[in-house]
C-alpha cells in the first residue's frame, strides 16, 4: 500500500488518546478513522468533519461535527466554535455549489428531548428544492439510495476541492479520503 504524507492523520492518530473521544460513538470513530469515502466523511479540518447522512434520507443532507465528543454546543470553546463555524460556512458553499437548492434547512437537535440522537454535536444542513416534500415516498430503493449516496459523496467532493484553501491532493485515488481543508 503507498505511503502518503498526511500530517492531520499523524495529529489523529496522537489525538486518539485523548479523553474527549468517546469509545463506541461513531462520530468518534469516523473522526479517526481514514476510510473516508467509505464512512461517507467528505471534508476534514482541524476542528471537525463534514458526514454525509444516509438515514433518513435527503440528497446532500450533511452533517458539521466537531471532533471533540460532547453533545453541548455550550461546552465548545471559542477555538472550537471558531472552526466548527468556518466549517459550516464552507459546507454550506460546497452544497450551494454542488446541488444548488432553493435553501437549505441547517441546526442542530441539542439533547433526547429535541430529537438528539447521538450524544455527540453536530449540525445539520439539509438542501431543499421547492416541492421536494415527497422525496422520501418517490424513493424508498436502498440500491437507488446507496447511489444517490454516492453521487452526493462525489459533488461535494468535488465541490469543496474547488474551494480555496484545500490542501491538494497527494494521491491518485479517486476522491477515496476527504478534502483537507487548512485553517
Ligand atoms: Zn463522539
Amino acid at each position: 500500500m503507498e505511503q502518503v504524507f498526511a500530517p492531520w492523520r499523524i495529529e489523529w492518530v496522537e489525538r486518539s488518546e485523548s479523553p474527549t473521544e468517546r469509545e463506541g460513538c461513531v462520530f468518534c470513530a469516523f473522526a479517526a478513522s481514514s476510510d473516508d469515502r467509505q464512512n461517507r466523511v467528505v471534508a476534514r479540518s482541524e476542528h471537525g468533519f463534514v458526514l454525509l447522512n444516509n438515514y433518513p434520507y435527503n440528497p446532500g443532507h450533511a452533517m458539521v461535527i466537531p471532533h471533540r465528543h460532547t453533545g453541548e454546543y455550550t461546552a465548545l470553546s471559542e477555538e472550537e466554535l471558531l472552526g466548527h463555524a468556518v466549517l459550516k460556512q464552507r459546507t454550506l458553499r460546497a452544497i450551494e455549489a454542488a446541488f444548488d437548492p432553493d435553501g437549505v434547512n441547517m441546526g442542530y437537535n441539542l439533547g433526547a428531548g429535541a430529537g438528539g440522537s447521538i450524544e455527540h454535536l453536530h449540525a445539520h444542513a439539509v438542501p431543499r428544492w421547492e416541492g421536494d416534500t415527497n422525496f422520501m415516498a418517490v424513493i424508498g430503493d436502498t440500491q437507488v439510495i446507496v447511489e444517490a449516496l454516492e453521487d452526493s459523496y462525489d459533488r461535494l467532493h468535488e465541490a469543496f476541492s474547488a474551494q480555496g484553501n484545500v490542501q491538494p491532493r497527494e494521491d491518485d485515488t479517486d476522491a477515496e479520503q476527504a478534502v483537507r481543508i487548512d485553517p
